[in-house]
């Protein structure tokens, strides 16, 4: 039986679901089709569960900083406990290189709000007890960020989602096809709601004579931005919006648009949708619980051969969780893990650390990032096929960027975006020249 959205959302991830949640609480009528059999299953569960707002440009520090509010008031607002830790980020410092470097972002970081300072060695050993202080110069430290669990986030935002009465889920199910010309079965039914003029590409509201944006709910889905078809291994979905928010199979899902390869017919123009998003994998692993000694998120950026840096903190139960940036990066689906990443992990953290020395690990393993070529996301409005809405490429920070980002999609889909909504969309667009590369990625 075809059935009838307003907006069907490719994805029940780290963006996918708590977008949902957004969705849902717009009314946004919306089916979230995932081929896992629950959500976060794909690289949501992978994350370590990181989350700061301390990024080097303002997109990610917009995004993060709202996500971090989500993040840190939720059992306090909604009831249940998804591990918040407040133990922020700590970027020691052992070279110039990487003290010029933090130094750099500094201005930008306080200019959007961000409470971070450089500090010197002795508070530094302080948040970090055990430390090594052999040539340790300082570091940047940024108290408000935190971690959480990313399963039982994906759990929390699920049950939010589908309370709002608006947002179906569908699991084990494969997207296929994805066919923009037209309605499949019945036609679709819209949401009664009001009418506006929203710019019809971006579905941005009109702006008031105060400069303020106008609200005009569900702009892009009463305009029939769209008329899409999404065709599962198991059903047919209509609805004028549909949102990529598939992670690592971004590039993929793009090829099944029109479903005849990668290039698309629109309007008799041909072009590519290839959506640049490759896999790269990177590695994770938990000790046994210890007593809890340090509660921050500790980065090393110094590089050493085969690795970038590494990252670890110690959650609420006592794990100490980890993981390290391959270098060079390690493309492909490949989620099996390797032999390489423990022994490379372990001896740069007690190099670092050295009374983690004895703490058994008991688990590791090897997941994606959905990876751009410049490090940073890619959020916005497909221009050349009206209603596609790509939110993917999240990198390493998909997890911490969920929330925020779910929020703004929210806003793009109702027309309520805001200007600085605008900063994240222009910054994260697909059609920027991915020529840089973002110093925090
Ligand atoms: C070791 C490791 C550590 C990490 N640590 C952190 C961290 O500390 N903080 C942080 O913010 N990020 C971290 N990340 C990165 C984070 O995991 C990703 O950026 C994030 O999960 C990507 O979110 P997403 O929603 O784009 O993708 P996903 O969470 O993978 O969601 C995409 C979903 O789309 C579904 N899908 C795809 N194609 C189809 C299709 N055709 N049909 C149906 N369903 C489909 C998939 O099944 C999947 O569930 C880490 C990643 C790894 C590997």
């Amino acid at each position: 039986m075809t059935k009838n959205y307003d907006v069907i959302l490719i994805g029940a991830g780290s963006v996918g679901v708590p977008t949902a949640m957004s969705l849902g609480a717009l009314g946004v009528k919306t089916a979230v089709i995932d081929k896992m059999p629950s959500p976060g299953q794909g690289e949501n569960k992978h994350a370590i569960g990181g989350i700061r707002a301390t990024h080097s440009d303002p997109g990610k520090i917009i995004a993060c900083m709202r996500s971090i509010e989500i993040f840190s008031t939720w059992k306090e607002t909604y009831g249940d406990d998804i591990e918040w830790l407040k133990g922020g980020y700590l970027f020691p410092v052992y070279r110039e290189k990487e003290e010029q470097l933090l130094k750099s972002f500094l201005p930008i970081q306080k200019k959007y709000g961000l409470e971070i300072d450089y500090i010197d060695p002795d508070m530094v050993a302080q948040i970090a007890p055990g430390i090594n202080r052999n040539g340790l110069m300082g570091g940047t430290f940024s108290p408000n960020d935190g971690s959480a669990s990313p399963l039982i986030t994906g759990s929390a935002f699920f049950r939010k989602a589908v309370q709002t009465g608006n947002v179906d889920f569908y699991f084990k199910e494969s997207v296929k096809a994805i066919n923009s010309a037209g309605l499949a079965g019945e036609s679709a039914v819209l949401t009664e709601k009001m009418v506006g003029t929203a710019d019809k590409r971006t579905g941005t509201g009109t702006s008031d004579k105060t400069g303020e944006i106008t609200k005009e709910p569900l702009m892009a889905i009463q305009r029939r931005e769209g008329n899409f078809s999404v065709v599962t291994d198991k059903d047919i979905y209509n609805a004028p919006v549909v949102i990529d928010a598939a992670g690592p199979f971004s590039r993929e899902l793009g090829t099944m648009v029109n479903a005849d390869g990668k290039m698309v017919d629109v309007n008799g123009k041909k072009i590519s949708l290839d959506i640049p998003v490759f896999p790269d994998s990177h590695e994770g692993g938990v000790t046994e619980p210890v007593e809890p000694f340090f509660k921050t998120m500790l980065v090393d950026l110094r590089p050493a051969p085969g690795s970038k840096n590494y990252y670890f903190y110690q959650n609420g139960h006592g794990h100490i969780i980890f993981c390290i940036t391959p270098d060079p990066p390690i493309l492909g689906f490949d989620k099996r893990e390797t032999s390489v990443f423990l022994p490379q992990v372990a001896s740069r953290m007690l190099n670092l650390m050295p009374r983690l020395k004895n703490i058994r690990v008991r688990r590791v393993w090897r997941g994606l990032y959905p990876m751009t070529p410049d490090g940073s996301p890619i959020l916005g409005w497909n221009k050349d096929i009206p209603g596609l809405l790509h939110a993917t490429g999240m990198c390493g920070q998909g997890y911490m960027l969920g929330p925020g980002i779910g929020e703004i999609i929210g806003r793009m889909v109702t027309g309520q975006l805001t200007e600085t909504d605008k900063v994240v969309t222009d910054e994260f667009s697909l059609y920027r020249e991915f020529g840089g590369e973002e110093a925090l990625k």
